[in-house]
């Protein structure tokens, strides 16, 4: 019964955490901060149908940015407008968690409404140089995630 499931989903929020909901980073959309968004760049996005996606410096698991698709509306294609002119027009703010937050946690933090979808950290011994190379991201998680667990089913998109 559905009531019933949401109420046992939303209580199971406390347990949960971003890290067993997530995107993987693997199986994330994202494109390189030097790339151009030339037609071939374009159609991939288009035919990915995402409506986030996370820009990268060199390393995946290196989060600089992210564009939303409503960006890209009124480009043209022969302009071959880079990703970095469009994140550093746009500089959305980046919502970076660690692996552990609660998913009760995150849903506190989207509904702040300053970003639906966060970057997954884990602290990472590898690279004990810099303050911030010492964490490294390993996923995604967004709004739709969090409502998937609390009413415990997949939402089908459009
Ligand atoms: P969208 O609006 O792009 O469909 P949602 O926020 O509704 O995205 O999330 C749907 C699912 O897709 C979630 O499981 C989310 O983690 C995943 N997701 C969102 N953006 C990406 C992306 N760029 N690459 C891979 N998976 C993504």
């Amino acid at each position: 019964n559905n009531e019933l499931n949401i109420i046992t989903g939303t209580l199971a929020l406390k347990r949960r955490t971003v890290l067993d909901i997530m995107t993987n980073l693997a199986d994330a959309f994202m494109l390189p901060y030097d790339a151009v968004l030339d037609f071939e760049t374009l159609a991939e996005i288009s035919r990915q149908g995402f409506t986030r996606i996370p820009i990268f410096d060199k390393v995946r698991t290196h989060v600089v940015g992210l564009l939303n698709i409503k960006d890209l509306a009124l480009l043209d294609p022969d302009d071959c407008t880079a990703v970095k002119t469009l994140c550093m027009y746009y500089n959305y703010e980046l919502c970076f968690v660690k692996d552990n937050t609660s998913l009760d946690l995150m849903l506190e933090e989207f509904k702040k409404g300053r970003s639906h979808m966060a970057f997954v950290r884990r602290f990472s011994r590898e690279s004990e140089g810099g303050r911030d190379a010492a964490y490294e991201v390993i996923g995604v998680v967004t709004l739709e995630d969090i409502i998937e667990e609390m009413i415990q089913a997949e939402i089908s998109d459009e």
